[in-house]
């Protein structure tokens, strides 16, 4: 991190830049309320930091020890001074405020009247946002591989998951399978989930980052923390910092019976939230994979001070054509939002703002 001393000029600012690039290294420039601070992207060997030190404007050169450094919460802090964490704001939704966000919707959309019904169910219930996926990541390609599985299913279930969002007054989100959907799927959502699986797909981080909306992103369920966060570290150097990262669930042990789809990794939200300024959700329907599990874990996961919850949501799970077992009802849903403010609101009276890092009102 090249820290520039307080009042350097644009010219400075840039020649720092121009210096690095000609290091073949880029430059990630972030002016707060305090100073300029210029971190460096790619292979730090390339460049000393005696040799920056000398640069006009520059103040001094620290490092940062953690594989990612851009995301990191110190980065922000020097800055800006402020240990806040950031709000990542999609319409009129803040993620990352107070105020804990819900998107909920269907695992997949698997028609229109399917999609309008759960929309205006989950908007009664009180959802911020609206969840529905088009290219479902399947274990077997024996099962529905959503509508995007053909190029009319894809556009067609798009434009509708577009269509419930504006007639209900939610912003959507859906998964970005590959390379190839980015494009299309940018000019229909208003946040680009990146799936458990594609956490490692540095590739496909790239190009979801450059289509410059807010991104979602999973934490595979085999991936340390560290691992999870130097991914996202991809995202934030091309450019993108609206990340709200998303903890789904891990790998369970042992040979005998577990009786949840996965473990849900409640320590990794307050762990996640000292290393970085960036706001953590907890999707609890993919860790229980059983829907008599969703309620205890939502609100667990928001005195645990999550910013937010992703739940399936359907209104006749039986005939759902994935993850029906772990579905609950919208008329649930709006039960749970109810009790997760109150926890939420329980958590802030008591003072209890555990990671030391206040939200902003
Ligand atoms: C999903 O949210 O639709 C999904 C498939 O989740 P995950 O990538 O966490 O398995
Ligand atoms: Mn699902």
């Amino acid at each position: 991190m090249i820290i520039m001393k307080k009042g350097a000029t644009a010219e400075e600012i840039a020649s720092v830049v121009h210096d690095l690039k000609s290091h073949g290294l880029e430059a990630d420039v972030s002016t707060g309320e305090i100073r300029t601070v210029i971190g460096i992207i790619g292979d730090e060997s390339r460049i000393s930091a005696t040799h920056l030190e000398t640069l006009p404007g520059v103040k001094e050169v620290r490092l940062i020890e953690t594989p990612y450094k851009l995301i990191n919460r110190e980065y922000s802090a020097l800055f800006d001074g402020k240990t806040e964490s950031r709000v990542v704001k999609v319409g009129k939704v803040n993620i990352g405020n107070c105020e804990p966000v819900f998107m909920a919707g269907p695992c997949a959309i698997e028609g229109k009247d399917q999609l309008m019904r759960i929309a205006e169910d989950v908007k009664a219930a009180g959802a911020d946002i609206l969840r529905g996926g088009v290219f479902k990541p399947r274990t077997s390609v024996h099962s529905f591989q959503g509508l995007g599985s053909s190029k009319e299913g894809a556009e067609r279930a798009l434009s509708w998951l577009r269509e419930a969002g504006d007639k209900y007054d939610m912003p959507v989100i859906t998964e970005v399978r590959g390379e190839s959907h980015v494009d299309l799927v940018a000019r229909y959502a208003d946040i680009l989930q990146i799936g458990s699986r594609n956490m490692y797909n540095q590739d496909l981080l790239i190009k979801v980052a450059a289509a410059g909306k807010p991104v979602l992103f999973k934490r595979h369920f085999g991936a340390s923390i560290e691992e999870f966060l130097s991914f996202s570290e991809y995202i934030a150097a091309s450019g993108n910092k609206d990340i709200i990262l998303c903890e789904r669930g891990i790998v369970p042990v042992g040979r005998g019976k577990n009786y949840t789809r996965y473990v849900l990794d409640l320590q990794a939200v307050p762990v996640i939230q000292r290393e970085t300024y960036l706001p953590v959700v907890v999707d609890p329907s993919h860790a229980a994979g059983r829907r008599d599990l969703i309620a205890t874990m939502s609100l667990s996961a928001i005195a645990a001070g999550a910013s937010g919850l992703e739940i399936e949501v359907h209104h006749n799970a039986k005939e759902a054509r994935c993850d029906g077992q772990q579905m609950i009802t919208a008329s649930e849903l709006g039960a749970l939002i109810e009790s997760c403010r109150r926890v939420n609101r329980a958590i802030r009276d008591s003072g209890g703002d555990y990671t030391g890092y206040k939200c902003k009102n």
